[in-house]
């Protein structure tokens, strides 16, 4: 059971017009009833660009975007500076896809491929693979001390940019369908309080052990499991689909 009354807790849902063509937004709405069931009150604030976003949240969520949008993203970010401040204070960054791009060193768009500075938050590099990485991705976290079940990550990704990872940076997970990063058997990235990964879904609908993990670690609260058969069911379902049909 959820405990009741542990506080309020701020998600902040960035650029949604720019960075939500994929439907990461699910990802906050999971944060939101989640942190709920646990106890806490959650509270979403909503940055548009041209708006600033706020010092006060716990848990940061960029999604993904085209490219053209990820450059107007990055400019705003860069400008704005909370998510440079938020990652130092030890918030939640979650960026998937364009948005774990932005988040890292630099990444190149079009067909000149010009490379566009990142905001530096996480020790990757993303440059322009040779195909396109589409369909079911599964992959397993790399956190060996979660129970074996909860280590399997399912998602869908949609990339033309492969990442390769910095010495600052770890991969969040090992790829056992799809391609990842960048084909090299790794997925996402993992550097402090900063986690980039390529999987929509949304991601924390089908990873619910990841979702609490981001509020676990923003709040600093050791979350008892939540039994949810819907969402138990929801990640039997995806999970054998990806294992059926391998790609
Ligand atoms: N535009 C980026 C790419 O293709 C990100 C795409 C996305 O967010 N799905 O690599």
């Amino acid at each position: 059971m959820a405990s009741a009354g542990r506080g309020r807790v701020e998600v902040v849902l960035i650029y949604q017009s720019l960075l939500g063509i994929y439907g990461d937004r699910g990802n906050a709405t999971v944060l939101a009833r989640r942190l709920a069931w646990h106890g806490f009150t959650p509270e979403l604030t909503v940055v548009e660009p041209g708006e600033a976003l706020p010092d006060t949240g716990s848990i940061y969520l960029l999604g993904g975007g085209e490219d053209a949008a990820q450059i107007t993203a990055v400019r705003g970010l860069t400008a704005d500076g909370a998510l440079h401040r938020a990652a130092d204070r030890g918030a939640v960054v979650f960026a998937v896809c364009a948005g774990y791009q932005i988040v890292g060193n630099s990444f190149t768009v079009g067909a000149d491929d010009t490379v566009i500075d990142g905001l530096g938050l996480l020790d990757v590099t993303t440059t322009r693979g040779p195909v396109r990485a589409v369909g079911e991705i599964l992959s397993r976290w790399e956190d060996d001390s979660r129970p074996d079940e909860e280590r399997w990550l399912t998602g869908f990704e949609n990339h033309g940019g492969y990442t390769r990872l910095g010495d600052r940076a770890r991969p969040l997970a090992r790829v056992e369908v799809g391609i990842g990063n960048c084909g090299d058997g790794t997925e996402g990235a993992v550097q402090g309080t900063v986690i980039g990964s390529y999987p929509h879904g949304p991601a924390l609908a089908r990873n619910p052990a990841l979702a609490d993990h981001l509020i676990a670690t923003a709040t600093g609260v050791e979350l008892a499991p939540l039994d949810r058969p819907e969402i138990t069911e929801l990640r039997r379902q995806r999970l054998a689909a990806v294992r059926r049909s391998p790609r």
